[in-house]
């Protein structure tokens, strides 16, 4: 049997018609940018998530530095987030010039919230939660740091669409959320789109004039902006598959479930959830001493694995003028050696999960 990481097409075919339709009608309506499905995408999306405000833009990326750029963090400013991100994360903190402090994550692999306080200078105005695998991060105690040190909290929702914590959604807890719909997230369009949401309308009025040159009006521009539009093809996909959004996630849930039950292996530590969180499982991310071997073994037996990420940002060479040596996020650098992400998609059969859990049983 071959079974991949993840698998777009599946997806795709169960809801076909719809997409279909939708591209025609966008292709047909001779709006390609900034038209009638951006606004209904972001009205939706906003609904969905539980914010009064989205604006769609570009991609996750840019959704990150925007948000940095609307609250006026750059140079000398100080911005805490966890050590074990995907690289984009941190990116959306240097494009703006400001210094990324890294912080050890937890055991659900998210930001150690008992590790910020000692890291707060006077130079230090956010924090950028990552909700990383699809697992909200520990929100009550990160939003209270935040309100006693004064500091902007912002969350990396890219890998969470729906994850919730205390039955609230991740996005909404902060002052700005920022979204990917790279085709490979949970709510992935058929190319680049993200999205940042928030509940104030002047990040949000900023926002909408920033991605489109920093103009209100057509060829009046009040800021250097940028050009980070969702476009109206993409919009119309994510109408459609937001409306599969919660089918999407409970399939993700149950394939989690079913390789937490099934998985026995004494090699193997299988994710957690923390207690009033819950995880969308946009990755099912295991970890192993034997990692490597592991992989490779799953390889062979037509089973592909991904390592996410098996370089911490800190050690990239696109950071090396951070200057961090090896060592110095001993828990980060443990789990870029030991993390493996399993197979899970939309439409995987139970063939293949069987088949999965089987090999990994198997492997000594
Ligand atoms: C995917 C991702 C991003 C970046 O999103 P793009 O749309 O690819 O730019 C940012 N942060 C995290 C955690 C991600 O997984």
């Amino acid at each position: 049997m071959e079974i991949m990481q993840n698998r777009l097409d599946r997806e795709f075919q169960e809801n076909q018609q719809q997409y279909e339709e939708a591209v025609l009608q966008t292709l047909r309506s001779g709006y390609y940018v900034l038209g009638e499905n951006v606004t209904s995408f972001e009205k939706e999306f906003a609904q969905y998530i539980g914010s009064k405000y989205a604006v769609g833009v570009a991609s996750g990326l840019d959704a990150l530095w925007i948000a940095f750029r609307v609250l006026g963090i750059g140079v000398g400013d100080e911005v805490i987030v966890q050590a074990n991100t995907y690289i984009a994360s941190v990116m959306g903190i240097t494009i703006n010039g400001a210094v990324p402090l890294f912080v050890e994550p937890d055991a659900f692999f998210n930001l150690n919230s008992d590790l910020i306080e000692k890291e707060i200078t006077s130079k230090t105005k956010a924090v950028l939660v990552v909700h990383l695998y699809g697992q909200a991060a520990q929100m009550d105690y990160i939003v209270e740091i935040c309100r006693k040190y004064n500091l902007y909290l912002i969350e990396d929702c890219a890998q969470a669409h729906g994850a919730e914590y205390n039955g609230k959604m991740a996005g909404t807890f902060g002052d700005i959320g920022c979204f990917s719909f790279y085709p490979s997230k949970n709510l992935g369009a058929f190319g680049d789109g993200g999205a940042i949401v928030t509940d104030k309308k002047e990040i949000n009025d900023f926002v909408r004039m920033f991605r489109n040159y920093g103009s209100d009006k057509k060829y009046y521009n009040k800021v250097v902006g940028a050009n980070s539009r969702l476009d109206e093809i993409q919009a119309a996909m994510l109408r459609v598959k937001l409306q599969h959004l919660d089918i999407i996630t409970q399939e993700h849930r149950v394939i989690a479930n079913r390789y937490s039950t099934g998985i026995k292996n004494r090699k193997i530590i299988l994710p957690e959830v923390r207690e009033n969180a819950t995880s969308v499982w946009h990755q099912y991310v295991i970890r192993c001493g034997d990692r490597d071997r592991l992989a490779e073994y799953l390889e062979q037996a037509g089973i592909r694995t991904t390592i996410h990420y098996p370089v911490p940002p800190h050690l990239s060479e696109a950071y090396s003028y951070l200057n961090y040596k090896k060592g110095s996020f001993p828990i980060t650098e443990q789990y870029a050696k030991e993390v493996l992400s399993l197979p899970v998609y939309t439409g995987m059969t139970e063939d293949e999960q069987n088949y999965v859990i089987q090999k990994i049983n198997e492997f000594i």
